[in-house]
């Protein structure tokens, strides 16, 4: 298949914000592509190359692509960083140079779908002396035999930002809409297998049959069960009458896939973290008593194989980011695993099992170890032992709990009623926008990522604390934008300063300690509530309530009420 079919598709994509207009165009286009590259177009739709479980990536920063697009254009770097600043974009920086070029230059070959694809291939494998210069021929092959069109989307998938705004919703939908198969049996297919182009051709070839069929495997994260958030204790009893209460440990969600000796770790968006965590790979394979399963559970940092009261989510994520030198950070960030659900067992998918029954199963087949655990829980209908038990575990340094409905099935890829999130709310903070950065591809016309401070009011200083940016939708970027563009105090490349001046507030989910920042302190996912036109930059919150509010951490809240 020519590239240029799909160049045509991601323009058509971009110029729409219409979500049944995406699915519509989408699925219009996956009708007739060849079985054999649907696998590769539903990964591109959604912005992805590899599959997340697949472990590649490509990693080629904007330097090295800037290089290959010099010497096919044969325009000087600095004048093409010049350029992207001024487009906001490299892929359509890309492009205007290379119309020039391609006016003078005529190739009779057509790019195809198969080379981008190999050579992006290559592009993840090479390393050591000369790979350098062999990344930046591979991807000047690239350019150079692509419409000039197609450059700014090869750039793009090089660069690994295609962002065609398109969510796994919307290929869902397409994929139902292509082959008129049932939308749930195409959820539920990808629930199980996670592989939306191996659902895709499934729905081509066999229809809703062929979907039914697709089950899950271990060696394939599935889509996990999420938890919707309730107000307190008591609701959760009304909802659910007599629940299990467990601990809800602050860490990150872990499938372990065991086939015997094999085993693997997969993240909730289904990265593959076997190698970040030896320990609880062997842990796995000691405890485990079966050959074949897929439990789920809670990795948390420890201070200490004594002292095991949890680290904060941060030193997680060191662990979970590193790529070398593992076997030492496995002694200064110890971690273990607090295991909560068994989905998969001897060959059979437990998933349709209520929640009691697989719990018991998971006692059964595992050998609690202090790394190897099972989450703490409580079953009860009573308000104050329950009570008890979430107080006990914000003391240990816990998040909250979590209620869980004893009859429920393991709806996977789905936040329904079965599990409800309890944790104390954290205050909201009123914080001044100091700094944004321009958007990529289609959000290059909008300020996003905003850089967030406290106001110092005894050093008349703006302090930053973090940077507020997923979770925008484009009318409200496009908002913030017309609010803060009169601001602008100076520009380098994407980033932006602005004069304090708007003030929002914002909720998140935790303050830390950071270097990264000038406050020193880093909201941990902060989150727009609304803009404060009634607050000026000097009605900010300041760095002495941060420190209260860390200091206040520990101190159990009377009120629970989840954020
Ligand atoms: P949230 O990420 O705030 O939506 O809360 C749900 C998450 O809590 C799950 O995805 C798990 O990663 C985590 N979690 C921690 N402890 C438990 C537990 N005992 N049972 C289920 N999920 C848990």
């Amino acid at each position: 298949m020519d590239f240029s079919k799909l160049t045509k598709i991601f323009h058509r994509l971009e110029e729409t914000n219409s979500r049944l207009e995406m699915a519509a165009i989408v699925a219009d286009f996956l009708k007739n592509v060849p079985e054999k590259d649907l696998p590769q177009i539903t990964l591109f739709l959604r912005g992805r190359i590899f599959p997340a479980w697949s472990g590649k990536e490509i990693g080629i920063g904007n330097k090295l692509v800037i290089r290959a697009i010099s010497k096919v254009s044969g325009t000087k770097e600095d004048k093409i960083e010049d350029l992207i600043r001024e487009m906001g974009d490299t892929g359509l920086a890309a492009e205007s140079l290379l119309v020039k070029k391609t006016q003078t230059t005529l190739f009779s070959e057509k790019l195809t779908l198969d080379k981008v694809c190999a050579n992006l291939e290559k592009l993840t494998n090479l390393t050591g002396n000369g790979s350098q210069d062999r990344k930046i021929a591979y991807i000047s092959e690239l350019l150079a035999f692509a419409e000039p069109e197609d450059t700014r989307y090869i750039i793009r998938l090089i660069l690994e930002e295609l962002r065609l705004g398109i969510g796994e919703g919307i290929v869902k939908d397409a994929i139902a809409q292509a082959f008129q198969v049932d939308l749930k049996l195409v959820e539920h297919a990808y629930s199980m297998s996670t592989d939306l182009g191996g659902v895709a051709k499934t729905a081509k070839q066999e229809g809703c049959e062929g979907l039914k069929k697709i089950t899950m495997k271990t060696g394939r994260p599935i889509d996990v069960m999420l938890a919707k958030k309730i107000g307190s204790l008591q609701e959760a009893l009304d909802k659910l009458g007599k629940p299990a209460f467990e601990i809800k440990y602050d860490g990150a969600r872990i499938q372990i896939h065991k086939e015997n000796d094999r085993i693997g770790l997969y993240t909730r968006r289904l990265e593959d973290v076997t190698k970040q965590f030896p320990e609880i790979v062997k842990a796995a394979k000691e405890n485990i008593k079966t050959g074949s399963v897929i439990v789920e559970g809670e990795v948390v940092a420890i201070k200490s194989d004594k002292d095991r009261s949890p680290r904060p989510f941060q030193d997680l994520s060191r662990r979970i980011k590193r790529k070398y030198k593992i076997p030492e950070m496995t002694k200064t960030i110890p971690v273990e695993i607090n295991l909560f659900d068994v989905i998969f067992y001897c060959g059979e998918d437990k998933t349709r099992e209520g929640f009691l029954k697989r719990r018991k199963l998971l006692e059964e087949i595992i050998n609690q170890t202090d790394r190897f655990r099972l989450a703490e829980q409580i079953i009860t209908d009573d308000l104050d032992a329950a009570e008890v038990f979430y107080r006990n575990a914000l003391e240990l340094g816990h998040e909250g709990v979590i209620a869980k409905n004893l009859d429920a099935p393991y709806q996977a890829g789905s936040r329904v009623g079965y599990m409800y999130k309890i944790k104390p709310v954290m205050e909201t903070l009123d914080l001044v926008i100091i700094g944004a950065t321009w958007g990529e591809g289609r959000r290059a016309r909008w300020l996003g990522s905003y850089l967030l401070a406290v106001f110092d009011s005894e050093r008349e200083d703006y302090m930053a604390i973090g940077r507020m940016g997923t979770g925008f939708k484009d009318k409200q970027l496009e908002e913030m934008t017309e609010l803060l563009r009169e601001d602008i105090i100076k520009e380098n490349g994407k980033e932006v300063k602005l004069k304090p001046k708007v003030v929002v507030e914002v909720a998140y989910e935790e303050i830390q300690k950071s270097k990264t920042y000038s406050s020193g302190y880093a909201l941990r996912f902060p989150r727009l509530v609304r803009i404060r036109v009634d607050k000026s930059q000097y009605d900010a919150d300041t760095p002495q309530r941060i420190r209260e509010l860390i200091e206040g951490v520990g101190s159990i809240e009377t009120d629970y009420l989840d954020h």
